[in-house]
C-alpha cells in the first residue's frame, strides 16, 4: 500500500465499487432515503467517523452523498460520554441523544426482575458450579425477556438523557419515517471480555451476558415495531455468531458475518474480530454471495490488502518539522547552523548530525541501495544505522 492509498481509503474502496459490475448503482440505491444510525456501546462512536470519510470520498467523485442522521448513542464508560455529548452538542445540534445504560429502555419492572435473577458477582477463581449457577441465570433472564419482549420496553425511556436533562426522548426519536424514509440501523460493538482469549473464557457465565440479552431482544422489539431495519454488530473472533445472533434472531432477519482485523485491511495491528450485519427480512434482501464461506472469500476480495507500505509511509513528516529535528541534533553536537542553512536532503548536514561510525555504515547502505534498488521510482527507504548492511 502507497502512502496515497493509506490517506485516500474510502475514497479507493470506492473507485473498487465502481469496477464491480452493478456495485455503485446498488450502494447508491441503498443510500438514496438516507440512513439514520444509533449506536449502542458506542465507546468512540465508529460508526460516525466511517460514514463521515464515506461521505467525504464521495464528495470528491461528485457522487451521490447520502443523508445520515445520527439519533442515539449510549455508553457508561465517562470518557466515551465526553466525546458522545461532545459530538451530539458539536455535529447534531443537540438533536441526538446519549443515554448511559442500555437497560434505561426497559421498565422499572423488568429491571427489578433481572436485579432479582442476577447471580453473585464472582471471584478471579470461581468454582464449576458458581459458573454453571451463572451460565443458567443469565439464559433465563435472555428467555424472560423473549417472552415478556411486548410490554418490557415503553415508549419512553426510563433513564434520562444526557443531553436533553431535563426531558425524557422517546426512544428512537421520531423520525417520521414511511416507506420512503431512511434506512434505520443500530450499530453496536458488544462486550467482549466474556469470549476474548486474553479473558478469563467465563463465556455464558460472564456478567456481560445480561446486557448483551437486553441489547439483542430491543433489536427485535424495534423490527416488530418497525422502528429499525436491521444491527450492525462487532466482537471478538471467539463470539458464536451463529448462536448468539443468527439462531435468535432468524424469524426476523438475515445475518450475514466476516472474519477479520486490521491487518487484513492493510494496517500492522492485530485485532481479529467478527463482524456481523443482521438485515430485516421485511425490508432487504441480500444480494451477495450466499454461504458464510463465499461471503468470507469475497468480502476480503473486496476488502483486503497486503501489509506492506512504501518506505515514505512512515516519512511523512513536513519540511519543517524536519529542519527543526536536525537543528536540536547538531545543537547537541555543538554545531550552530542556521535554522534555515539546513535543508531536509542535504547529507553533509547529516553527516554532522550523526556520530563517524554511523556515517559509514550509512554510506554502505547506500551503495548497497543503489547496487540493488536504483530503478526504483521512490527514492526513500529506512536504515538500521546500529546494524551492518551486510
Ligand atoms: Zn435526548
Amino acid at each position: 500500500m502507497s502512502f496515497e492509498q493509506l490517506i485516500d481509503w474510502p475514497a479507493d474502496l470506492l473507485d473498487r465499487a465502481r469496477q464491480r459490475l452493478g456495485a455503485m448503482a446498488n450502494i447508491t440505491e441503498f443510500m438514496q432515503n438516507g440512513i439514520s444510525i444509533s449506536t449502542d456501546y458506542s465507546g468512540f462512536n465508529s460508526p460516525r467517523e466511517a460514514m463521515h470519510q464515506l461521505r467525504a470520498a464521495c464528495k470528491l467523485h461528485r457522487d451521490e452523498v447520502p443523508e445520515v442522521r445520527f439519533t442515539r448513542a449510549c455508553d457508561n464508560a465517562k470518557l466515551p460520554q465526553q466525546l458522545l455529548l461532545w459530538s451530539a452538542a458539536h455535529l447534531d445540534k443537540n438533536r441526538s441523544c446519549v443515554f448511559d445504560d442500555i437497560e434505561c429502555a426497559l421498565s422499572e419492572h423488568a429491571k427489578n426482575y433481572l436485579n432479582a435473577l442476577e447471580p453473585p458477582l464472582m471471584d478471579k477463581a470461581p468454582s464449576e458450579e458458581d459458573i454453571a449457577a451463572a451460565h443458567k441465570a443469565y439464559t433465563e433472564m435472555q428467555l424472560w425477556l423473549m417472552r415478556n419482549r411486548s410490554w418490557i420496553f415503553p415508549n419512553k425511556p426510563t433513564g434520562t438523557c444526557l443531553v436533553h436533562r431535563d426531558c425524557e426522548c422517546p426512544q428512537p426519536p421520531n423520525l417520521g419515517v414511511g416507506h420512503d424514509g431512511p434506512l434505520r440501523f443500530n450499530w453496536a460493538g458488544t462486550v467482549c471480555h466474556a469470549w476474548s482469549s486474553a479473558g478469563a473464557q467465563l463465556r455464558y457465565a460472564h456478567r456481560s451476558e445480561r446486557t448483551h440479552a437486553v441489547w439483542l431482544t430491543k433489536r427485535i422489539v424495534s423490527l416488530e415495531r418497525d422502528e429499525e431495519d436491521g444491527f450492525f454488530q462487532e466482537c471478538t473472533w471467539n463470539y458464536p455468531v451463529v448462536e448468539k445472533l443468527q439462531y435468535p434472531t432468524q424469524g426476523w432477519c438475515r445475518t450475514v458475518w466476516v472474519k477479520f482485523g486490521p491487518d487484513t485491511l492493510g494496517f500492522p495491528s492485530r485485532r481479529p474480530r467478527v463482524m456481523s450485519f443482521a438485515m430485516s427480512r421485511n425490508k432487504l434482501v441480500w444480494l451477495a454471495p450466499a454461504t458464510p464461506a463465499e461471503i468470507q472469500a469475497d468480502f476480503e476480495e473486496f476488502f483486503a490488502r497486503a501489509v506492506v507500505l512504501d518506505g515514505d509511509s512512515y516519512l511523512a513528516a513536513s519540511q519543517e518539522l524536519v529542519q527543526n529535528m536536525y537543528t536540536a541534533r547538531l545543537a547537541k553536537r555543538h554545531h550552530f547552523n542556521a535554522h534555515e542553512d539546513i535543508a531536509c536532503d542535504n547529507r553533509r548536514v547529516l553527516q554532522h548530525a550523526l556520530c563517524p561510525g554511523y556515517c559509514q555504515t550509512l554510506k554502505a547502505y547506500q551503495e548497497a541501495y543503489e547496487a540493488r534498488h536504483c530503478s526504483l521510482p521512490r527514492p526513500a527507504y529506512i536504515v538500521d544505522l546500529e546494524q551492518s548492511s551486510e
